[in-house]
């Protein structure tokens, strides 16, 4: 990498180019100065993994942005409540800022419960209400004795570090719920799911063939969770993990906790989806469990695979750039596009861990460009010069995407299609083919 190229010669150690250098990417540390980063902040980490919690309150004690900027920020379905849809805020003004913000909390929390009546309310803390030092955990626990409701502070304020620290800031809070004791009983065949957002009932589709395996899902962290189910997670007897950049921590916490043991999943793609399933048959063992998983993933393949093999003719040999969240779909994409044809030339993560990325790095081809914590400027210069043809990203790269004249497929959380399992895998070909091969591309002025 030519460091005297980029707009912040810092980055240099967070790009490399595979095959052209053996140093080890620098990855999980605090974005440089001077860049303006694609990662979204502290407090957004936090929201995005407690927003799909259907039945909480969920109250954002700060200005009135940062609760207009996460609001209803996930395509996260419901079979209940509806209430997490809402976002409720402090709204901090310049004299609450001076004399402090906790009375205005306290009053906004006995307002929203008169009148909400939830069984569990988040108080989020933002970057104002870190400088301010307002006692957010005092505040919370008075109004929960009031209101006799859990009321948990989420400590997410700006400044203890990146969007990963909101991640353990909101596994923190589920943790606070779940309480410190194992519970004596355990469901045997029972699984929590965590890390599936429920983005487009992608948690039903896997909960369905969970439960054609004779598996049972306990609850999902946090897709169309609710208070009274996910105060039941520690009676499982195994937790698996899709989104492992969010829900890592939790996991190893509830091993320490509740003895529950954890596998490392991913439903994205035909291969991962097969091998996940039957990683989870083999841990639970049984000669019943294993034949029905066969069964399941015979019938679904036998039903995807001839449509998935109908666009992969259309798309060989074109090229995708990726910048997604976590390094866990990071990995399962380039799997996920070699099944479409498709080959990867850029690829990054806001949030990837050091081991994801020598997976990364193992799975990509010779000349691959992959980047932590990338900036638009270095999005942009490493899809012209790889020459790729579509960006996977989330609603921050979308424009880029656009300007730059190449197709977009949108991977974030507030997608409103499912891309999980077998019939996302479709969904995914089905809509990298209307997007590459769309005829408007012929349309572009050079
Ligand atoms: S918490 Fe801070 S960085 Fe996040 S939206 Fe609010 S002001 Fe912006």
């Amino acid at each position: 990498m030519d460091a005297g190229s980029l707009a912040v010669n810092e980055r240099e150690k967070s790009i490399i180019v595979k095959g052209k250098q053996k140093k080890q990417l620098v990855c999980d540390t605090d974005s440089a100065a001077g860049c303006v980063s694609q990662r979204a902040c502290v407090y957004c980490g936090a929201r995005v993994v407690l927003n799909p919690v259907t039945d909480a309150l969920h109250l954002v004690h700060g200005p009135i942005g940062c609760a207009s900027y996460t609001w209803d920020i996930r395509g996260s379905l419901s079979s209940g409540s509806e209430l997490y849809r809402s976002s409720f805020s402090t709204d901090l003004q310049e004299e609450d800022i001076i004399f402090g913000g906790e009375k205005k909390l306290a009053r906004a929390i006995d307002e929203l419960v008169l009148k909400h009546h939830p069984p569990l309310v988040f108080v989020y803390s933002t970057c104002i209400v870190g400088v301010i030092g307002d006692d957010l955990e005092a505040v919370c626990k008075a109004a929960a004795q009031r209101h006799n409701i859990q009321v948990i502070p989420v400590q997410s304020s700006g400044f203890i570090g990146n969007k990963s620290a909101g991640y353990r800031a909101a596994c923190n809070a589920l943790l606070r719920l779940m309480g410190p004791e194992p519970t004596p009983t355990r469901n045997l065949n029972s699984i929590n799911y965590l890390g599936d957002f429920n983005l487009a009932g992608e948690a039903w589709i896997i909960s369905n063939y969970l439960r054609q395996m004779g598996l049972e899902v306990n609850v999902t962290f946090t897709g169309d969770s609710r208070y009274e189910t996910l105060i039941k997670a520690p009676r499982a007897s195994l937790n698996i993990v899709q989104c492992a950049g969010s829900m890592h921590y939790l996991a190893q916490k509830m091993r320490e906790l509740y003895g529950i043991p954890y596998l490392n999943v991913s439903f994205l793609g035909v291969l991962d989806t097969t091998a996940s399933l039957r990683m989870i048959a083999e841990h639970f063992g049984g000669s019943g469990i294993k034949q029905k998983t066969e069964e399941l993933i015979k019938t679904e393949t036998d039903k995807v695979i001839p449509l998935i093999n109908g666009y992969r003719g259309n798309l060989q040999g074109r090229k995708a750039a990726v910048y997604v969240g976590g390094g866990f779909k990071a990995i399962s994409l380039i799997k996920q596009f070699r099944e479409i044809g498709i080959d990867v030339v850029m690829i990054g993560t806001q949030t990837g861990r050091q081991s994801e990325y020598e997976t990364i790095n193992d799975l990509v081809d010779e000349g691959t460009v992959v980047l932590d914590d990338a900036n638009p400027s270095e999005l942009e210069r490493f899809m012209v010069e790889k020459g790729a043809h579509l960006l996977v990203g989330g609603v921050k790269e979308r424009p880029l995407a656009y300007k730059l004249g190449a197709a977009f497929i949108d991977h974030n959380h507030d997608r409103k299609h499912p891309l999980s399992g077998y019939e996302g895998a479709v969904n995914f070909a089905r809509e990298v083919y209307s997007t590459v091969c769309s005829p408007v591309w012929k349309y572009l002025k050079a």
